[in-house]
């Protein structure tokens, strides 16, 4: 039995920048991996290769026993591949021009073949479960920075994915508006849900990350139980790192 996600020796160049050099690991079903670096390192990079939103150059990605990685995908297995990993992206990229409940039944119907029923009662569900029934027919302008980003992970949740990547959900958002979107995110991780996690909130990988990885120009520089790799960093970069992100979050 391999892991939900899997990937080993991982590299991705653009042009003559080589910006993942080797990268290995794997989230277990119904873990959250939290990832961790400074800016440029490779995170948002990687995150679009367990996506398959960039092809790699080498190495290997397998998600659910699918080898993702192959040059040879089909446009069906890519079409899975996709629906089956949910991306909330920083910017929440919802349509502005529809309703939250046509953001949120657009891809169920589409990609799902959905009846127009059940797309809307899965959206109905989904968006109690992040705590904006009252939402359903308003436009993405009328919501506070927050609720789109509930709403935007509400769309992701319509695919009932296998797992879920997050690419730092919250640093767009106004501090005040951070907490109702990492709590989502606490329910979703205590749920079961399979989750690769990029973040700068430290305290929501020591609280809901199994394990951290911590990247640092496109290697893995230490990776481990959450509790290890934050309390008990190795490395100078990982303790000059965590020392900025915490005065970051003093100041
Ligand atoms: P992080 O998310 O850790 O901040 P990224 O993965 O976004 O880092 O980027 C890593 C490096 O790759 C950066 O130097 C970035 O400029 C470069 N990069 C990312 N995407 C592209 C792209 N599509 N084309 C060229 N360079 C890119
Ligand atoms: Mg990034």
């Amino acid at each position: 039995m391999t892991h939900a996600i899997q990937f080993d020796q991982v590299e991705k160049s653009f042009g003559a920048l080589q910006v993942l050099k080797g990268i290995s690991g794997y989230v277990a079903a119904g873990e959250v991996l939290s990832i961790i670096g400074s800016s440029g390192c490779g995170k948002s990079t990687l995150l679009r290769c367990l996506n398959r939103l960039e092809v790699i150059d080498r190495g290997r990605i397998v998600i659910n026993e699918l080898e993702i990685s192959r040059s040879n995908l089909s446009n069906h297995e890519l079409k899975q591949v996709r629906s089956r990993i949910g991306m909330v992206f920083q910017q929440f990229n919802l349509f502005p021009h529809l309703s939250v409940l046509e953001n949120l039944t657009l891809a169920p119907q589409q990609v799902l073949k959905l009846s127009r029923r059940d797309s809307i009662d899965r959206a109905r569900y989904y968006l109690q479960e992040v705590g904006l029934s009252d939402k359903i027919d308003v436009y993405p302008e009328q919501l506070s920075g927050g609720q789109r980003q509930r709403v935007a992970i509400a769309r992701s949740l319509c695919m009932e994915p296998q797992a879920m990547l997050f690419d730092e959900p919250t640093s767009a958002l106004d501090p005040e508006l951070v907490g109702e979107v990492l709590s989502v995110m606490h329910r979703l991780a205590e749920r079961g849900m399979t989750m690769v996690v990029v973040t700068h909130e430290i305290q929501f990988a020591r609280e809901a990350a199994s394990r951290v990885m911590f990247l640092d120009q496109g290697r893995v520089m230490e990776e481990g139980s959450a509790r290890e790799v934050l309390t008990n960093p190795q490395s100078d970069r990982l303790t000059a790192f965590l020392s900025r992100m915490r005065q970051a979050q003093i100041a």
